[in-house]
């Protein structure tokens, strides 16, 4: 059972969440994960911005700011224990480098290497339920270290697999996975299954329900995950009705086309004009970019009329525009541009469906909804699995919904 934020943010929804879980420890072995306190993570990372410039600047590792922000876990993960305690229940706080949790040392977005389960498990076989910190974990060398933002989930997963769990359960301010943000289109329905592909599409594509890297794990080792409401009766989460199941695609017998529908307003274009059209200049402009850690989701390249010229768009998180900006610009002579431009208004909006790989036309469905509703596309880009068309930003909600309903998915 893993629980976010909000559902462990006081000491109230602490008890509430000690119920969940006495009731499930009831009727088998269970290991707990939890979050910091809603808000708490932010407010660490804002102290480690105000202690002074980041240590990556001056080309020191970040250990100190893992060390810094690891910390509301641990908190959650005590209170926790202590609840259940003080209910009869026997537990235990486990920290990352308690289990271990071993990782790599890329300090604020650290990846899990290996997890030596024996001393949990054996706890956990002796009838105490575990209550594990998440979001953080250890270097070989014994340094702390997070996952990422979000990372929770990760830790959830991981552990689900470490210690062959039947199912991993992330209780969250959600009741479940949703066709499109219920907060957009009212008509949104929860998803009882979904693939772990469509999924993990859903999740790098702007549904902010699981941590990305915690679905590609699901996914690599096979752990049944299920997102559900923690603000459910006790007992009641084991229904089979309730929340949403990522699971392998041949579980799901509901067939349809497209899942869902997502977008993300964290998109800047970035449009090079006056490209000599020859070979090695994407290889020089996109290389200084990787090398920088900047990410660069979708490309466009076409010609311009000008003969052996071309022009390039590309998008990347806003965070990282203004940084790209920098690099493409140092890189000017060298690449051999004429002009360059930005545009922040951008979403990126997407349609999944792991049964696009089947039929023909959802593209032509997609473009005529859009047309319909006079929405320009300005970059389009395709998976076997997905569709994603980067549009003005002030068209996000308006697109969702036509599109919502053009494949469907609407409540009826
Ligand atoms: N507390 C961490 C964060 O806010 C990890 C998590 O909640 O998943 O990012
Ligand atoms: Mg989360």
């Amino acid at each position: 059972m893993k629980f976010g934020g909000t559902s462990v943010a006081d000491l109230e929804r602490i008890r509430r969440v000690a119920r969940l879980v006495a009731a499930e420890a009831a009727t088998r072995p269970v290991a707990v994960v939890v979050s910091a306190m809603a808000g708490k993570t932010n407010e660490l990372v804002a102290w480690t911005d105000a202690a002074g410039p980041a240590a990556e600047s001056l080309g020191l590792s970040d250990d100190e700011y893992d060390t810094v922000v690891a910390s509301g876990e641990q908190v959650t993960a005590g209170l926790l224990a202590m609840t259940l305690r003080n209910m009869g229940i026997p537990a235990r706080s486990w920290l990352g480098w308690q289990i271990p949790i071993l990782t790599d040392a890329a300090h604020g977005r650290a990846r899990i290497d290996e997890i030596p389960a024996e001393a949990l498990t054996a706890a956990i076989d002796g009838g105490e339920v575990a209550v594990i910190a998440g979001f953080q974990g250890v270097t070989r060398e014994g340094r702390l270290t997070t996952l990422g933002r979000g990372g929770s989930d990760t830790t959830a997963v991981a552990l689900a697999a470490a210690v062959k769990a039947a199912v991993c359960d992330i209780y969250t301010d959600v009741d479940g996975v949703y066709t499109t943000d219920p907060r957009i289109e009212s008509r949104a329905r929860r998803l009882k299954k979904i693939s772990y592909e469509e999924m993990l599409e859903m999740a790098s594509l702007g549904a902010k329900v699981l941590h990305t890297r915690s679905v590609e794990m699901a996914m690599a080792h096979g752990v049944p995950v299920r997102v559900l409401s923690s603000f459910v009766e006790p007992g009641e989460g084991q229904g089979p009705d309730v929340g949403t199941l990522v699971c392998e695609e041949e579980e799901i017998m509901e067939k349809r086309i497209v899942s869902g529908v997502t977008f993300s307003r964290d998109e800047a274009k970035i449009s090079l004009f006056g490209l000599p059209d020859h070979p090695g200049v994407s290889s020089r402009l996109f290389g200084p970019l990787a090398e920088a850690n900047v990410n660069v989701d979708m490309i466009v390249q076409s010609h311009a009329r000008a003969e052996g010229a071309a022009n390039m768009e590309f998008t990347v998180g806003k965070r990282d525009a203004a940084r790209a900006v920098e690099i493409v610009r140092a890189a000017q002579a060298e690449i051999g541009f004429a002009d360059l431009s930005v545009d922040e208004d951008v979403a990126k909006v997407s349609v999944i469906g792991v049964g696009m790989r089947s039929h023909a036309g959802v593209a032509k469905t997609m473009f005529g909804a859009l047309a319909e509703k006079g929405v320009n596309i300005q970059v389009i880009s395709t998976s076997e699995i997905k569709i994603s068309v980067l549009i003005d930003a002030a068209y996000t909600e308006l697109a969702v919904r036509a599109l919502h309903a053009a494949y469907g998915l609407d409540q009826v």
